[in-house]
């Protein structure tokens, strides 16, 4: 298979895919894409275009979900960490 943009050799890697929207950001690491040998261009199958538009439409819902909670007060706190972790 040749590149879409400048014809180079494509190899089978992983590449991250990064979104940013209103009120969030998405970033999966290691999606299964071919790579442009050439230009670095890389091009997903249909399979995971699909996985991944799946994913960010039940993640919109339920960070819509998130966002139009309102605080009711005497519920019990607990933390959560909010940071990013790396390994
Ligand atoms: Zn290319």
């Amino acid at each position: 298979m040749e590149c879409y943009y400048c014809k180079g050799d494509l190899k089978e890697g992983k590449v991250p895919y990064f979104i940013k929207r209103k009120g969030y950001q998405l970033i999966i690491e290691n999606v299964p894409a071919y790579v442009c040998q050439q230009c670095g261009e890389h091009l997903f199958r249909g399979e995971e275009v699909d996985l991944i538009q799946d994913i960010i439409s039940e993640l919109e819902a339920r960070i819509r979900e998130v966002e139009q909670r309102t605080l009711v007060l005497h519920s019990p706190l607990q933390p959560l960490q909010p940071t990013v972790t790396r390994e």
